[in-house]
């Protein structure tokens, strides 16, 4: 990870720094998010972003249960 743009944490994008979304939990745990659009996926809808398409996360063929 290079110090100047970090993962997004729904989409997986680079998010250049100055730019984005960065969520600061209580528990201590950074989240950055890309747009507004991969904040509310994540945090208002608490969509899985395996299951969408836009996403760098997405599972081709969905995601296998153990
Ligand atoms: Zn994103």
């Amino acid at each position: 990870m290079s110090l100047l743009a970090k993962p997004c944490n729904f989409c997986d994008r680079s998010v250049p720094k100055g730019s984005g979304t960065m969520l600061a939990k209580n528990d201590g745990t950074v989240l950055w998010f890309c747009s507004s659009k991969c904040k509310k996926n994540a945090l208002v809808l608490k969509r899985d972003p395996r299951k969408l398409k836009w996403t760098k996360k997405h599972v081709k063929g969905g995601i296998r249960k153990k």
